[in-house]
């Protein structure tokens, strides 16, 4: 069952906490941008890193990259993306609005806008106004730019629509300088653009996102194993990090909505706030991309197999995922509201490596001799987390501060800490307490804050 927290909800505490502001707020915003705050780059931060170390660190056969965003038009015709990406679009005849006609069809509609309207001869009607839809056109969702000072077609580039293709052109490149043998993947984390004509649902679908990509090149013929392995190892990652496995599915996709490019594809889902939505998707892109790319650059992007001694085109399977709808997804189901004692506790149940900040320190008093203790302590466990010093307010209104933007763990620092050299330890999710020795502080935090 869905976490019954509401979208408003997260969007105001993203903004009044500093994880989430809407972008260029004082000019009246930028339609559906957004500029992440000093929590919201921390937490950001740690769902790239902790997905970089699953997908390349920790592996033997997956290296990095970082693809530069602008493109020549050349690869985009390669990969199909200038006459394939496109989204069908409907007009609303009276209140002007404009649909994606796939968002509109059956079961989407309702998921997406409630009940669905429709006309006597049954025709679907507007969402907004019951107004009359226009017939579907087509809408290239890629942003068009110029290169140089000169307008013309020489010049067009594009800002990328997802990372995958700087894995596919720099295949001989990785292949030959870090010689790799298949199976290998080659992993990039960075930001991509479309043009969506229905952004909406905070930062679950804007214009500007990050996204999570790797390639994984495999024989032909051990495809559909790989595309189960990873599947099932994706799965797991939101799993270990926290999200509730009730909010979590796998679905596989049915064969009219399969990628012009996908031999078979499913996606992990999350079960938000507004109904079932993608989190990521995990694709068998067969020999497609590799295959165009040869076929336009006249470039040979074939791999020698030393055992048969054959040249293969590799086939590639893809969990390609949103950082930054990963990290709504983490605020959502990471978010309570419990009784306490007369009043309501709200709290970010967040997995410690996905929290923000991950130890408060708080003196008791403002008395110097307790500030100066505490502001040590700080700042010997800044060498490893990140600690934020707070000694504003009754210890009661600061616990209650760090539970909302889920710190794990609150260390008070009292007057007896200037005699027995210990402080206090407080658990964020049983509001425990335990008395530490300062000595003993980084050796216990490295063990609670360990990343597995
Ligand atoms: P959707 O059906 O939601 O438009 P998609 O199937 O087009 O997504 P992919 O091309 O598979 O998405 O991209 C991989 C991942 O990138 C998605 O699972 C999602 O997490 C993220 N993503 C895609 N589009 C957006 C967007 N406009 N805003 C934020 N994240 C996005």
């Amino acid at each position: 069952m869905a976490s019954n927290v509401t979208m408003d909800t997260i969007v105001s505490l993203c903004k009044r906490r500093g994880f989430v502001f809407p972008s260029s707020e004082i000019y009246g915003g930028f339609g559906s941008t957004y500029d992440y705050g000093p929590l919201g780059v921390e937490l950001l931060r740690n769902v790239r890193n902790l997905w970089w170390r699953a997908m390349v660190q920790e592996r033997d056969d997956v290296v990095g990259l970082e693809a530069s965003i602008l493109g020549p038009s050349a690869v985009w015709e390669a990969s199909g993306h200038v006459s394939n990406f496109t989204d069908p679009l409907v007009d609303c005849k009276n209140c002007r609005m404009r649909w994606r006609e796939d968002h509109l069809l059956e079961g989407n509609y309702e998921a997406e806008y409630g009940a669905t309207k429709r006309d006597a001869a049954g025709k679907l009607l507007c969402p907004n106004c019951s107004g009359e839809l226009t017939d579907p056109r087509k809408f290239n969702m890629m942003f068009k730019t110029f290169v140089g000072v000169v307008e013309d077609t020489a010049s067009v580039a594009y800002l990328r629509p997802e990372t995958a293709q700087g894995m596919f052109y720099n295949f001989s490149n990785v292949l030959s300088s870090m010689r790799r043998k298949l199976p290998f993947g080659i992993a990039q984390v960075g930001k991509s653009f479309r043009n969506e004509i229905t952004p909406g649902n905070f930062v679950f679908r804007t214009r500007e996102f990050e996204q999570m990509e790797m390639e994984f090149f495999v024989k032909p013929g051990s495809d559909d194993e790989w595309h189960s392995y990873w599947i099932e190892e994706r799965f797991q990652w939101y799993l270990k990090y926290g999200i509730k496995k009730e909010n979590l599915r796998i679905r596989p996709h049915t064969k009219d909505e399969l990628s012009f490019y996908s031999k078979a594809t499913s996606d992990v889902e999350y079960e938000f706030p507004w109904g079932w939505g993608e989190l990521e998707g995990i694709a068998n892109r067969t020999n497609y991309d590799l295959t165009q790319h040869a076929k336009h650059s006249g470039k040979d992007l074939s791999y020698f197999d030393e055992e048969t001694k054959e040249h293969i085109v590799p086939y590639v399977i893809e969990p390609a995922a949103g950082a930054t709808r990963t990290a709504l997804t983490f605020l959502i189901d990471a978010y309570a509201e419990e009784p306490d004692k007369d009043e309501t506790r709200i709290v970010l149940r967040l997995h410690p490596a996905i929290a923000p900040i991950k130890i408060a320190v708080l003196p008791l008093s403002k008395k110097e001799p307790l500030v100066n203790l505490s502001k040590e302590v700080a700042k010997k466990l800044r060498r490893k987390w990140v600690v934020q010093y707070d000694e504003s307010q009754s210890i009661g209104k600061r616990y209650r501060r760090q539970d909302e933007i889920g710190t794990p763990y609150c260390i008070t620092v009292d007057f007896q800490s200037l005699e027995d050299n210990a402080v206090t330890i407080r658990d964020r999710d049983t509001m425990e307490q335990i008395r530490v020795p300062i000595a003993e502080l980084s050796s216990m935090m490295d063990e609670k804050l360990s990343l597995d």
